[in-house]
């Protein structure tokens, strides 16, 4: 056994919180729990650090939390909020002088070639381009010390992944998880789960309904994460129930691999 940590990057939805032209009281909030970028996590594993998703503030976010280490990407889907941050891996590879892993469901590796086909065409050089190198994701991974699990959940009508590793769980963008993947989500020290918002969404849980799971699951602890303007952190956090809170960015806890 030994002890890993993950780091949120982003606790926040699609839009981003605060909202674009939006006046209300949790998005013109002074509270920083309530600056929320889009949604990533880094797993610091023992021997290095894996991303997931790579958002669109992935340069602000790593800078603002210190992270100048990036060992491989897995991402959980090609949505827009967790794609689009891609182009900043080069500064990765720079500093570590060799190729990004890229780890990812066969259709989301097609998705990253053509949202990105300039990154795979050969250009002058100093192009200044990510260097990657795609994997299909498809088992269990043995990475920088730990074995992380893709696991198959719903977001919507689309098969996406959650992962888990060791004690931890990343369950995002999810409005269904199978019965087989809720059984690989038993034991959890710490699971974070997607609670896009008060109100039922047709491709995220909403609040009661991501309170249903973690009844179900039992985790030790859970994180709420993909969150809305519809939370403001202190207020929401008050009424929770016990051992369930709102991730913010910035938010790093332990678990055990
Ligand atoms: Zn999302
Ligand atoms: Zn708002
Ligand atoms: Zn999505």
């Amino acid at each position: 056994m030994a002890v890993a940590g993950v780091l949120v990057l982003g606790s926040g939805t699609s839009h981003g919180v605060p909202m674009i032209g939006c006046r209300c009281p949790v998005c013109t909030s002074e509270d920083v729990r309530n600056q929320r970028a889009r949604p990533c996590v880094l797993l610091e594993l023992p021997e290095g650090n894996v991303l997931i998703d790579t958002p669109p503030e992935l340069r602000l976010q790593c800078i603002r939390f210190g992270v100048e280490r990036v060992d491989a990407v897995l991402y959980t889907h090609a949505h827009a909020d967790h794609l689009f941050g891609l182009d900043d891996i080069r500064r990765f590879n720079e500093l570590q002088g060799c190729e990004m892993p890229i780890y990812a469901e066969r259709e989301v590796l097609e998705t990253i070639q053509r949202a990105f086909a300039y990154v795979f065409m050969p250009t002058q050089l100093a192009g200044g381009k990510p260097q990657l190198r795609l994997y299909p994701l498809e088992a269990p991974l043995h990475l920088c010390g730990a074995t992380i699990e893709p696991l198959r959940v719903y977001h919507g009508q689309l098969p996406i992944l959650a992962f888990r590793v060791g004690g931890f769980a990343y369950v995002t963008d999810v409005s269904y998880i199978p019965p087989e993947t809720e059984a690989r989500l038993r034991g959890l020290e710490w699971l974070f789960l997607d609670a896009v918002r008060y109100e039922p969404h047709p491709t995220h849980f909403c609040l009661e309904q991501a309170i249903e799971v973690v009844r179900r699951l039992r985790p030790r602890r859970t994180a709420f994460v993909h969150l809305s303007h519809d939370y403001d952190h202190a207020t929401t956090s008050a009424h929770l129930p016990d051992g369930i809170e709102l991730a913010y960015d910035g938010m790093r806890v332990e678990f055990e691999v």
